[in-house]
């Protein structure tokens, strides 16, 4: 099996993660938990950051939030002096509340409300990320009622699309999110900007896509927008102080997954930066990114207890645990493969091959489809690895399902950071028709 991380096994031949025995965090915080292995997530976020100190270009590591908020999480990200994507007012909540610099948060969305802009300027944040002629306008227009100035990065699409490791060119750029570049929309948002005097363009941004393995997407979309900042240094005189290009890079969920390490994106993609602004004699802007499933991904384990089994003859064994798709939907959502053991014995030999299923009622609610597994029974725990990006932050209470806990572990500490929510806490926001006794 591939360990992750810390993740290991100790003398009861249990799995460990942080040094901390699984089987004992299930018993001592329920199941399902999440996990997360603290030590991972300071490796990865050194990882990116170092790679830019060690090339020596100014730099911003933006961590997406919006793959796992908490106020704990956001304070590891502080602690490793990243700064910090948010996509709403309540990450945006979250992170204030957390204390993070409002400075280094960057604020994301295609469609940020009025009272989201007046809480963001209220509190000072570093840039928004503006995606839209609506949102110009009404950044511009609140700034001017409450006398107040925002720094913005215009967000571009640049006709690049990026999945694993296909990079698709799409010339009509159809998406929800950002300012077309080719047709011209990008250049009209900037001199928009430009007159505006409320609103100061530190650069452009762009994100194309999601667990990429290989730099040619980013490195594309750079050309793309770096081509434009020449031609936009000679017609308007702008320079762009800041190039940001997004997160989505890849993390190995399965054995099929051939990610990169952190460093080897940064080094890749910085250099071809390089050559393309000494190529339109641009000086070098600070780059940005926004990781954010990189970061936290494989940091995070999901542990579960089985429950019941249902063989249907020659077809399938379907093993039941006491989660599901209220706290991973990512299987039924986007048909996202995991890998998982049985933490009690890791490392006893393959037995079996079953599907795991989870206790929502939804024929979807299945975690993993195939899983070739150790004999297991009613009462052992499964670990589901890899779940530490877009699980808790997806999770939901339908069938009245409560959230899990989440504990962080390092060194052989255990810290609770967010706990299991209670049936009180279900139906705190419910009011009634009528009291009864
Ligand atoms: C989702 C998102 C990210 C992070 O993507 P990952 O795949 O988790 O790295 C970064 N930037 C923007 C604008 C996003 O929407």
């Amino acid at each position: 099996m591939h360990y992750y991380g810390t993740s290991s096994t100790n003398k009861l031949g249990h799995l460990t993660i942080g040094g901390v025995d699984t089987v004992e965090l299930g018993k001592k915080y329920g199941t399902p938990l999440y996990v997360y292995d603290v030590a991972l997530i300071r490796e990865r976020s050194k990882g990116f950051k170092q790679a830019f100190e060690r090339l020596g270009v100014p730099s911003q590591v933006a961590y997406a939030s919006k793959a796992f908020s908490s106020i704990a999480m956001i304070q590891l990200i502080d602690e490793e002096g990243l700064s910090l994507d948010v996509v709403s007012g309540g990450e945006l909540y979250t992170a204030i509340k957390a204390g993070f610099d409002a400075e280094r948060i960057h604020f994301h969305g295609n469609n940020k409300s009025r009272d989201e802009i007046l809480m963001a300027l209220d509190y000072g944040i570093g840039c928004f990320v503006v995606d839209n002629f609506y949102e110009l306008n009404l950044l511009s227009q609140i700034c001017e009622e409450q006398d107040k100035k925002a720094n913005i990065l215009i967000r571009v699409t640049p006709g690049i699309e990026a999945h694993t490791h296909d990079y698709i060119l799409t010339g009509q750029e159809d998406s929800k999110f950002g300012f077309d570049l080719h047709n011209g929309q990008a250049e009209t948002a900037l001199k928009q900007t430009i007159q505006k005097d409320r609103l100061t363009v530190l650069g452009l941004h762009c994100h194309i896509g999601s667990q990429i393995f290989e730099t040619t997407g980013f490195i594309k979309a750079a050309e793309k927008m770096i081509q434009k900042l020449g031609e936009w240094n000679k017609l308007y005189d702008f320079t762009s102080q800041v190039l940001n290009l997004g997160g989505g890079f890849g993390i190995r969920y399965t054995k099929d997954d051939t990610p990169i390490e952190p460093s080897a994106y940064v080094e890749d993609i910085i250099s071809e930066v390089k050559t393309l602004m000494a190529k339109h004699s641009l000086e070098m802007p600070e780059i940005w990114i926004e990781p954010g499933r990189s970061l936290v991904g494989d940091a995070g384990t999901t542990l579960y207890t089985v429950g019941s089994t249902k063989i249907v003859p020659d077809i399938r064994t379907y093993l039941a645990v006491d989660g599901g798709m209220s706290d991973n939907i990512r299987p039924a959502l986007y048909d996202a493969r995991y890998e998982a053991v049985v933490a009690n014995r890791p490392e006893a030999n393959l037995h079996e091959t079953v599907s795991i299923a989870g206790k929502c009622c939804e024929s979807g609610d299945m975690l993993i489809w195939d899983l070739p597994i150790s004999e297991t029974t009613a009462g052992d725990v499964l670990a589901v690895f890899c779940t530490g990006a877009y699980g808790y932050s997806m999770a939901n209470n339908y069938n009245r399902i409560t959230r899990p806990a989440v504990v962080f572990v390092e060194n052989g500490e255990t810290t609770l950071v967010i706990k299991r929510e209670s049936f009180d806490d279900l139906i705190r926001h419910d009011l009634p028709l009528y009291t009864h006794e």
